[in-house]
């Protein structure tokens, strides 16, 4: 492999641990890491807590996350057009979502 091939590659990996996240619905982006995991950490310790305010030293990318004023289902990871959370997390979402109408 030659050596530019290689640093494509390394620049790849890099690239995975953050993803440059897109909100269909206001257009804002964002780059910002993995945060799927951390989010649902924090909702469960704000639940216990019973509070609505993020914890001091949250992340600013968790908290545009967390604060985004729009749909959480809009934000999307611009690159592969899947959701932030992940697909599986999204289309679980959704199915929520629809069972509700439904009800
Ligand atoms: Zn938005």
């Amino acid at each position: 492999m030659r050596l530019r091939d290689r640093l494509r590659r390394l620049e790849q990996v890099a690239e995975g641990e953050t993803m440059h996240a897109r909100c269909q619905e206001c257009g804002e982006e964002r780059r910002i890491g993995d945060v799927f995991l951390d989010v649902v950490a924090l909702d469960w310790q704000m639940h216990q807590e019973g509070t609505d305010e993020l914890p001091l030293g949250t992340p600013e990318d968790i908290r545009w996350v967390w604060e985004h004023p729009c749909d959480v289902l809009a934000l999307v990871d611009k690159t592969t057009g899947e959701h932030v959370f992940g697909e599986g997390w999204a289309s679980g979402a959704r199915l929520v979502r629809e069972n509700q109408r439904g009800a």
